[in-house]
Formats: structure tokens, sequence, C-alpha cells
């Protein structure tokens, strides 16, 4: 019997259902999601020539899928890279980029407001590889030089700073790291290229928590990379190795999260700035950090690197410090208390039991981060529903 006319068996065809491609003369308008492990090849030469990267088309999952294509050319366009790499989350990014351009010995200076989980990744396990890492005071000019070593390699830096909102002056840091031949890697997470492209101020690599204002809904998990191409493709090597490339879902809803990106941070930086300026005449608010208020101490700096808008996260001391903070939290109806930030909704957190529990207390003073601290993600509500429920959460505090 012919085996192209032979009738196939149910349980053949029922493994089969679906599996043929669809011949189509058009393209979809919103991308697909590529939810197949891997790719199928009609021969081996087929095969060779998508595996070498001469023909296009994708191979396994841990190799990236279209999905991935899609969301780390946006992501490059919008850095103004070459190229980017995504990762199964922003820790994830940045183990592949440290991994992947350093070697035992190698020093790397850090800017001390680092996030938490930065900062426990180099003294964790990068310092167990004999990679060491100096954190720095970047409000002292002369910090960089004081903690440079021979073999420095990188500088790490953050835009905005956690929780305390400084504003790192990218031009002039790039600038003196680059005398001296080192690498500059910016954490983009708080600003997003849409209110600050580092690599145009002189940065190298540029990554994100793509978890935060990327997705921005609190759904996916996620981080990307973005330089140079021989840099990036020493990272995706790594990514690749490590197995730590994300899920095309979790892809896919950062790339939908991109095309709502700039309303959703013109609204967060309005309301922010709106919400700043009720909270510095607050009596019981004893200071505000919001880079675009005119009492932020870099104001001028923020004006300069910050055309469209200051972005949506502050913070705010209260007046009654500890007690008063904990009672604001309860209090807050509308604005949920969650140790994350960059969704949608305002959300509210504490630092100092949260993203900076684990430091010690006089480095917490010097940081500025007193027990009275709250730290706001502002969202893109109707600012009226938050001063109102800020106010009502304010009122008569401990
Ligand atoms: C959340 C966050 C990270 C880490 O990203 P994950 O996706 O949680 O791994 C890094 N930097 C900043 C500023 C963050 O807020």
């Amino acid at each position: 019997m012919n085996a192209a006319s032979r009738p196939r068996a149910p349980a053949t065809r029922l493994a089969h259902a679906g599996r043929q491609a669809i011949p189509l003369t058009n393209a979809p308008l919103a991308p697909p999601l590529y939810q197949s492990a891997v790719g199928r090849f009609e021969s081996l030469e087929q095969f060779e020539a998508i595996y070498t990267g001469q023909a296009p088309g994708y191979f396994y999952y841990r190799y990236g899928t279209p999905n991935h294509a899609l969301f780390e050319s946006a992501v490059a366009d919008l850095e103004g890279a070459e190229a980017a790499v995504a990762a199964s989350s922003g820790m994830a990014a940045l183990a592949a980029t440290l991994l992947a351009l350093l070697t035992p010995g190698d020093h790397v200076l850090v800017d001390r407001y680092v996030y938490g989980g930065t900062y426990a990744l180099l003294t964790g396990e990068l310092a167990r590889q004999g990679i060491e890492a100096s954190f720095v005071d970047l409000d002292d000019p002369a910090a960089l030089a004081r903690a440079s070593r021979p073999r420095t390699r990188l500088l790490l830096l953050e835009t905005l700073t956690n929780p305390t909102l400084r504003v790192t002056d990218l031009p002039a840091l790039s600038r003196a790291a680059h005398e001296r031949g080192w690498l500059v890697c910016v954490d983009n997470t708080f600003t997003t290229p849409y209110l600050m492209q580092p690599i145009a101020h002189g940065a190298d690599l540029v990554w994100h928590s793509a978890s935060k204002y990327f997705a921005g809904q609190s759904q996916a998990m996620g981080g990307v990379i973005a330089g140079a191409q021989a840099l990036v493709a020493r990272i995706r090597a790594c990514v690749t190795r490590l197995g730590v490339a994300p899920g095309p879902f979790d892809v896919w809803l950062a790339l939908q999260g991109l095309s709502t990106l700039a309303l959703r941070l013109e609204r967060a930086s309005q309301n922010a700035l709106e919400i700043a300026r009720y909270l510095a005449q607050h009596p019981a608010v004893a200071q505000v950090h919001y880079p675009g208020l005119p009492s932020h101490p870099q104001h001028a700096l923020a004006r300069q690197l910050y055309p469209h808008g200051y972005g949506g996260m502050l913070a705010f001391e209260l007046a009654g410090g500890k007690e008063a903070a904990l009672a604001f939290l309860k209090r807050l109806q509308l604005i949920a208390f969650v140790p994350s930030l960059a969704d949608v909704t305002t959300t509210v957190s504490y630092p100092p039991a949260t993203s900076h529990r684990h430091v010690p207390a006089e480095l917490l003073a010097a940081m500025g981060i007193r027990p009275g601290l709250v730290r706001l993600s502002v969202g893109i509500e109707a600012v009226e529903d938050l001063l109102a429920d800020l106010d009502q959460a304010l009122r008569a505090l401990p």
C-alpha cells in the first residue's frame, strides 16, 4: 500500500494534530507567541544554515525564539545599541554579563547605592569566583580614583538610585571611567529608554529588569542587556550556556509592555511630580526625594538629563519615624504594600525592611535611609484618587 494514501491511525493523527506549517501570505498584526521548544528542519543543510546564522530561523528554546529576537531588537533600537540579549530576569542578565566579561582577579567598581540583588551577587557568587568589588560613594568626586586598582575593568551604575533617587552623573562618570579604560555598565530599570538612554551619555552596556516598567503589569519576569555587538555576543554565549534565557511567554509580555511604555511613563511622571509637591508641603512629611522637585540637591542635573520627565519613583520620610511609617502602610487603601515597583497601579514599599533589609544600620544612616522612609512607585491612576488615599493615610499619624 502506498504510504502517502494509507489512512493513519487515530493515535498518529492525534499526536500530529495542528503540526502542519500554515503557509501565510500576510502577517499577523500583533506578534504571535512562539511556544515551541524546538524548530523542525527539512534537511541537514537547512539545519546547518540556521545553526550557523546564515539563514533566518530558529533552533532550540535556550538559544531564543522569534519572540526573543523581536524583544531584543526593540530594546537595542530604543537604547541606541547595536545588539541586545534577553535573560530570564534582570539578575540573570547581570550575572551572565559579569561572568562573560570578567575573570578571577578582576575588579569592579560599584555605586554603593546599587540594587540589593546586585550587591548580593557581587559579594556572594562573584566574590567566590575571585571577582572583586568595591562599593564607592559617587557623591565624592575623588572616590573613583581612590578605589581604582590595576585590574579594575568595569564601573557599575544605576540611573536614579534606590530609594533616595540620587541622580547619577552618567556623562561625567563615563568620561572618568573611559579615561582609565574601564567599561561602564548601567542599570536603567528605574528610568527605561523612554526617559534615559545611557549609551548616548557614554555607557557601554545598559541592562534592565524587564519585570518592572517594560512588562509593566507585574505579570512577567525577565531581563535584557544591550551594547556593542562584540560584547553582546559574548554575553549571549554565556546566557545560552548557563541556560538563563527567558521563556517566550515572559518575553512576549515584556514586548507587549513596550507598546504602552511611553504613555505609562508620561502619566506616572506627571502623577509623581504632583504627589511630590503635595507631600513636600505636608506637616507629617519631613523630607521628599524626587528629582523633579527644585528642592532635590541635583535638580539642575536632573533637568539636563531627564527632559521627558523624572519617572514614577519617589521616596519620602515621615516625621514620626518607624512607628508613623508602619501606621501609614496599614492605613493606605488604594495603594498596596508591594516589595517591587513599576506596576500600572501605585504601590508602596518600606526599604528598611525590603530592598535594604540586609544593609547594616550605620550604612543605612549614611545612605539617608532612616526608619521613617517609605518609597512610592507611582502608577497611572487618576492623581486625585492617589492624593485622597495619601491624605487619609497621613492624617493624625503617630
Ligand atoms: C528588580 C530590579 C533588579 C533585578 O531584576 P530581577 O528581574 O528581579 O532579577 C535590578 N535592578 C533594579 C533597579 C531593580 O529594581
